[in-house]
């Protein structure tokens, strides 16, 4: 490709977030991605709220949990992130000699964006005798400024290897950090951050979908609000939320958080009836536009022109994957690996 082409190319993923090039409508995309996996030991790694046929292109869906854990161990030469931009960053984090690309560049996070790095250095100089465990929702920046990252799946085991009386400050999400203290008995600071997508579950419309449907179990994420939680019959992350749907003898659930999660849970228990629970506007169900940003042509396209590609600043990444590493390690001491 020359010079003129590449700078374009730049500009315009700069610009759009993606390579916004026509794709001839009769290609099988599918069948596509399947050979650019191949002739570039290329990996997808999917998280669980991206659209049914990514998830089905995918070659391991997965939790922010999980997804850390695989692109730590692949030994593929390129991984395709189809999530959002702070997902793919901890790829690169833990992978700096591989090609991270990531379907487009633009998929943020507003739970990632509540914490800005400068104000949460000054938060942390505040309280110099506390230390930081930061949910993996969150920048590079922040993860330098974290001793220990957590995700949904392992945040309490995270907090429990710390003594009861070690201070804490926990970001960037609140309604995670108080879901913690809860259920710790601990009082950790929190961060005042929330995700746009499980702060927005309506009650009201919940309750009344309980009253429609009285054997349904409501399951909600953590990053759900107070209200929200206190009447669910199950909290976990999305691989928690998913093995419980598929191992519980109950038929029918209202799921309180992303709606993508639908799809692998109607795959793994077809004969069960899954509703999605309400947001306070007016959809039926809850998308993170963040996520949703990601498209079966968008992955295809950073896999054949190999961008838009997440680089990193190697201070920054090597300050970043001490917090990674020290959740890493403490998973698996506490076997959650
Ligand atoms: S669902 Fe919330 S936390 Fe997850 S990517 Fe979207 S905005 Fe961020």
């Amino acid at each position: 490709m020359d010079k003129e082409m590449l700078i374009a190319q730049k500009n315009e993923v700069e610009e759009k977030g993606f390579l916004d090039l026509d794709i001839d409508p009769s290609l099988d995309l599918f069948a596509e991605i399947e050979r650019l996996k191949k002739e570039k030991n290329a990996i997808i790694l999917a998280h669980l709220y991206q659209e049914p046929d990514i998830q089905d292109i995918a070659d391991y869906i997965g939790d922010s949990l999980g997804l850390a854990q695989k692109a730590a161990q692949t030994d593929a030469d390129m991984i395709v992130f189809a999530g959002v931009h702070f997902m793919a960053e901890t790829a690169k984090i833990l992978n700096p000699t591989k090609k991270v690309v990531i379907p487009d560049f633009k998929a943020g996070c507003s739970l990632s964006e509540s914490c800005p790095p400068p104000l949460f250095k000054k938060f942390r100089e505040q309280h110099p005798d506390h230390i930081v465990i930061s949910y993996i929702n969150c920048s590079a920046g922040i993860k330098a400024l974290t001793d220990v990252i957590c995700t949904s799946s392992n945040a309490k085991a995270i907090v429990e290897s710390f003594p009861r009386d070690q201070k804490i400050i926990f970001a960037p999400d609140k309604n995670l950090g108080a879901w913690i203290n809860k259920e710790t008995g601990r009082d950790m600071l929190l961060w005042n951050g929330a995700c746009m997508v499980h702060e927005i579950f309506s009650l009201e419309k919940i309750t009344r979908l309980q009253v429609r449907h009285p054997n349904a179990k409501l399951i909600s994420h953590p990053e759900c609000e107070d209200p929200i939680l206190r009447i669910s019959d199950f909290v976990g992350s999305t691989t928690q939320l998913l093995a419980y749907t598929k191992q519980t003898p109950h038929k029918e659930f209202i799921v309180a958080t992303e709606a993508g999660i639908l799809h692998q849970m109607m795959k793994q228990a077809p004969d069960k009836t899954f509703i999605p629970a309400p947001p306070d506007n007016s959809c039926a169900c809850n998308d993170c536009p963040h996520m949703k940003r990601n498209t079966l042509e968008k992955v295809y396209l950073c896999m054949q022109y190999e961008q838009p590609e997440i680089l990193m600043d190697e201070a920054l990444r090597l300050q970043a994957k001490k917090s990674l590493d020290r959740m890493l390690e403490i998973s698996e001491q506490a076997g959650l690996i």
